[in-house]
């Protein structure tokens, strides 16, 4: 069965929890993350957002093997299961996170990587004055399809880079909005299958790398109310040969699941 909420929900709860104007063509927002955010901020807005993007981690495998998650499931409070868009491949569905609007509006419907034109979550943020960044690797999705606005980029070829980049930023506190892309468990998943040692292990790398990323926010953004969320674009399944896949209209590739954790300032 399908999860009943659609991905497309969280892009205006992520604005109206920073107090900006949700992008023009989203969805409704997300009601269980409006009431999460505002429970923990005490009704007040937050100011810092970090989203943490790792690839292809389906609902499935976090649910089968929920201990090489753990650090990243027990740090956050809040967890949201959600419905990815089709086709569930890439570019498609971080189209719709950051825009909360379906890939037909969005115009991204395949694995093509053209800049979004409407508007998006950055636009809304930049548009509320609020300072953006996105870090992520130079062949990924998250890198390409939201160039082009008033932001900053910082592309590098190895996620190691990207996640030195990213602690870096953090530590700085000069942003608002951090994006980050962490694309280890979709590659090695598509190789390996789902649920290989090695593709475990980059699942376990996923949520080790985010609870480095949430400590020192919680050290460094104290002075905010800060926002945190580990978010996937859509599942994957195994197909012949021992590899993994996605992109089909199935439940283990379309269910995901996203975490959120509030820190309110201190
Ligand atoms: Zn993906």
């Amino acid at each position: 069965m399908l999860n009943k909420v659609s991905l497309d929900t969280i892009a205006a709860a992520l604005a109206m929890i920073m107090g900006a104007e949700p992008p023009q063509t989203s969805a409704k927002a997300n009601q269980a993350l409006l009431e999460y955010a505002n429970t923990a901020f005490e009704g007040k807005k937050a100011d810092r957002l970090f989203m943490y993007n790792p690839d292809a981690i389906a609902q499935w495998v976090l649910e089968k093997y929920p201990d090489f998650a753990k650090e990243a499931l027990e740090l956050c409070d809040l967890k949201l299961p959600l419905c990815s868009v089709m086709p569930s491949v890439t570019p498609v569905c971080f189209g719709t996170l950051y825009t909360g609007a379906q890939p037909a509006i969005h115009g991204i419907q395949s694995y093509k990587k053209p800049v979004i034109q409407i508007e998006t979550l950055f636009d809304s943020f930049i548009k509320a004055g609020k300072k953006c960044a996105i870090v992520a690797d130079d062949e990924c999705s998250i890198g390409k399809i939201f160039l082009e606005r008033e932001m900053d980029y910082f592309i590098f070829h190895t996620k190691e880079e990207v996640n030195a980049k990213a602690a870096e930023l953090i530590i700085k506190d000069e942003y608002d909005f951090i994006c980050v892309y962490n694309g280890n468990y979709d590659a090695v998943m598509h190789k390996n299958g789902p649920e290989a040692p090695l593709s475990l292990a980059a699942l376990h790398e996923n949520s080790h790398v985010f609870s480095i990323f949430s400590e020192l926010i919680k050290t460094h953004w104290s002075a905010h109310n800060s926002l945190v969320g580990f978010a996937v674009d859509h599942g994957c399944h195994e197909i012949d040969g021992g590899c993994g896949s996605h992109g089909l209209d199935m439940p283990e590739d379309l269910n995901i699941m996203h975490f959120y954790k509030a820190y309110p300032a201190k």
